[in-house]
């Protein structure tokens, strides 16, 4: 059995018109041979609808609750695209999370797939042409409904090629692939033809949200190969997949951003072993990430300890502060929401100097000043300011030439 699985996120199952466009791509890999595995994200807005009438409801809606509201936008989509499968003859199911199963550990909100009961959905689909299946959801050992954090459908469809051995996953969008920048911010923005999962991996993870970084670990992982593509046309996208040489050779390939930062700072700390521990271990114990941390050099045995944290975990984070500061001794807790990150990655950067150094004279070019800074192998990230968000991904985007294909 050759099966493909293609994923259509929110803007592509928005409404009658765009599925019908959905439609026409399920009906062309089934001529060509292939069994499908469909999975549907909720319609466009529909997940920020039900997270807004959750808060409305409730203060602090109840996690396991407020999973079994936001999964129903992906039953909507579901159904209503396998009735249009069913009227044009398809022999098509939707299928829902704990249908499948698909088995994930009990973290609501933002849960990780442990299992896919992969003989039971073959079993399926041996007598189905297509599977509708929701994405985003998966079902705990206590039969409780999960969900897979934002943007999970890409993660749903990936883990089912992953565990049906597809032939490749495809991620069909609103854009027609993989660019060198979000093309909604930069019009010079170049669609890639290519990228290692480790790009893409680093791009997910600093912000690009054309694919859950989730869903990137599991496509290198299970080494599946993953087509981003446009539904509402014909190009041919970009492959996710294994790096190559070739890839080595250019030195920058992305720039992403991300709004969700918040910055926090803790003034005058105690500069003694364990203080770090005080505050980051009760942050960790309480499932909030901590992005980049800065210590300052220490003043009569003090210091500032400065880091960020997504913008839904500031609330949480003040509180816990709040007595870790006073247990540790810090003066005061500050907080910053008008700042942004910006990365530049390459997988090529391992083998070529100066890539910081372009990046730090680009945005000192427009006077962006740097309030923090962190590197990996293959990424340089930087916090600044909000306001030059849009400014500085276009200055670092022309500093490296991505507008151009690159020369080596
Ligand atoms: P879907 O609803 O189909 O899952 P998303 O909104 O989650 O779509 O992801 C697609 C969006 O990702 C694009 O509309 C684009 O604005 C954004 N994006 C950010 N960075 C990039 C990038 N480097 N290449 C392509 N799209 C990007
Ligand atoms: N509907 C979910 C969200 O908006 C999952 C997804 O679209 O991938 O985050
Ligand atoms: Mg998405």
């Amino acid at each position: 059995m050759r099966i493909l699985v293609q994923k259509f996120g929110g803007t592509s199952v928005a409404d009658l018109t765009c599925m019908r466009q959905v439609q026409s791509k399920v009906e062309k890999a089934l001529a060509e041979g292939y069994k499908v595995v469909c999975v549907l994200s909720a319609m466009a807005g529909e997940t920020n609808r039900l997270l807004t009438m959750a808060r409305e409801w409730s203060s602090r809606p109840d996690p396991s609750e407020q999973d079994v509201l936001v999964a129903t936008g992906e039953q909507v989509s579901v159904a209503l695209f396998s009735m249009l499968l069913k009227d044009a003859g398809w022999n098509a199911r939707s299928i829902l999370g704990f249908q499948m199963p698909m088995r994930t550990d009990n973290d609501f909100g933002k849960a990780r797939i442990m299992a896919i009961d992969a003989e039971q959905l073959k079993k399926q689909m041996e007598v189905h042409d297509v599977l509708v299946a929701a994405g985003f959801q998966g079902c705990d050992d206590c039969q409780r409904i999960t969900t897979l954090g934002r943007g999970g459908s890409d993660t749903s469809a990936v883990a089912l090629a992953a565990a049906l051995n597809a032939e490749r996953c495809e991620i069909y969008t609103d854009v027609d692939g993989v660019y060198t920048t979000d093309p909604n911010l930069c019009s010079r923005a170049r669609k890639l033809d290519r990228i290692a999962y480790d790009e893409m991996l680093e791009m997910a993870s600093m912000g690009a949200k054309v694919l859950q970084i989730r869903s990137v670990e599991f496509a290198k992982k299970y080494n599946v190969p993953v087509l981003v593509r446009s539904t509402f046309s014909d190009a041919s996208g970009t492959l996710v997949t294994k790096e190559d040489p070739s890839m080595e050779q250019v030195k920058v390939s992305g720039i992403a951003y991300d709004k969700d930062q918040a910055r926090v700072t803790l003034r005058e700390v105690p500069d003694r072993p364990g203080v770090a521990a005080a505050i980051f271990v009760p942050l960790a114990d309480a499932g909030i990430l901590v992005d980049m941390i800065i210590q300052n050099v220490s003043l009569q045995g003090r210091t500032d300890m400065t880091f960020t944290v997504s913008r839904s975990d500031l609330e949480r984070t003040l509180e816990l502060l709040e007595k870790v500061a006073e247990d540790i001794g810090a003066t005061e807790v500050m907080h910053d929401l008008g700042v942004c990150k910006v990365s530049v990655i390459g997988v090529g950067m391992r083998n070529h100097s100066g890539v910081a150094g372009t990046a730090f004279r680009a945005l000192t070019s427009e006077n962006i000043n740097i309030m923090m800074i962190s590197t990996s192998e293959i990424k340089i990230s930087c916090v600044i300011e909000e306001k030059y968000l849009e400014l500085a991904v276009r200055t670092l985007h022309d500093a490296f030439g991505l507008d151009q294909n690159p020369g080596i």
